[in-house]
């Protein structure tokens, strides 16, 4: 594929490269932090799954470069992790490792020097297999292993963000959550496509109910709501648990519509580079696979 005919199809792909992120995700949490203002007052924060670095952009602008510019002598702390490595950003502590694993969790936390986050975002996806029920369910566990690290690193009234598939279980999501956050909504930002079944939760005034702190309360808890959802079979109070969850669509229609192709100006378009190539890319690993003629081999 060209690269105007991507420019085409994908008006936020385009937009991304003009302003400077690094990936169109930028404008999900844009359009988040417009419905629900979640950067007032944040001192520290945390980006899990965080590369190539859009959504880490996105809180360096808006929380850490004001500071600096203002003058502000302890500017907020962002710590961003994620499998892959990352570009630097300006004012972005990174981490390389697995959400899932307690090592890194440890690591997150050691950089808050016991001061708790005032926000935690997830933009975590495994790699799609096209198998709708086994994709929502390992989402659906990464998004469990952040919310190890939230109970660990979230101050009692912050917030949580995370990317969600809205599939057939995501109800059971819903009720864990609500376990931990009085305040649970379900956001579509208009960047992200009709024709994906990605959301975003948006989770307020974390209140960790009393035993959540002591070894394996998070599972227990977690555990407790899920056997709930597989043994009650009660589809009513499955239904009053998502009804209890708002949907909102968020962001306008302003920069356009991800679903829709425009046409580019002959005259007037110039082809953009991606702002940040990946540092890792799989094509390396597969070429330097090939020349040690280890290819296809386990
Ligand atoms: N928010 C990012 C941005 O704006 O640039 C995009 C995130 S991308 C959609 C999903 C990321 O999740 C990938 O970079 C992937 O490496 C990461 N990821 C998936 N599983 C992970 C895990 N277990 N631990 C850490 N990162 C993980």
């Amino acid at each position: 594929m060209g690269k105007s005919s991507k420019d085409k199809r994908d008006i936020f792909y385009r937009k991304a490269k003009e302003e400077g992120w690094r990936a169109r995700s930028a404008y999900k949490l844009l359009q988040i932090d417009e419905a629900f203002n979640i950067f007032s007052g944040v001192q520290h924060a945390v980006d899990l799954c965080a590369a190539p670095g859009s959504w880490s952009q996105v809180l360096s602008r808006k929380l850490y470069l004001p500071a600096v510019r203002m003058g502000n002598p302890s500017p907020p702390t962002i710590v961003a992790v994620d499998l892959q490595p990352m570009a630097p950003i300006e004012g972005v502590i990174q981490l390389q490792g697995d959400i899932t694993s307690e090592v890194t969790a440890k690591q997150v936390i050691s950089h808050f020097h016991g001061r708790p986050a005032d926000l935690v975002v997830c933009d975590g996806a495994p790699d799609v297999t096209g198998l709708h029920d086994l994709d929502e369910y390992v989402q659906a566990q990464l998004l469990l292993a952040a919310l190890s690290i939230v109970c660990a690193v979230l101050r009692p009234g912050g917030t949580f963000v995370a990317k969600i598939f809205r599939g057939k279980d995501v109800v059971l999501l819903y009720s864990q959550l609500k376990m931990l956050f009085p305040e649970v909504y379900v956001a579509k930002p208009k960047s992200s496509r009709n024709s994906s079944v990605e959301a975003f939760v948006v989770c307020r005034r974390f209140d960790p109910p009393a035993g959540l702190a002591g070894p394996g309360g998070l599972q227990a808890l977690l555990a407790g709501a899920q056997d709930r959802y597989l043994n009650d079979g009660d589809r009513e109070a499955q239904l009053l648990v998502a009804r209890a969850v708002p949907f909102l669509s968020c962001g306008d229609l302003s920069i356009g519509d991800a679903d829709r192709t425009y046409d580019l100006d002959p005259e007037t378009y110039v082809p953009l580079e991606p702002v940040q190539p990946p540092t890792a890319p799989n094509y390396k690993t597969a070429i330097s696979m090939a020349k040690a003629g280890q290819q296809g081999r386990s």
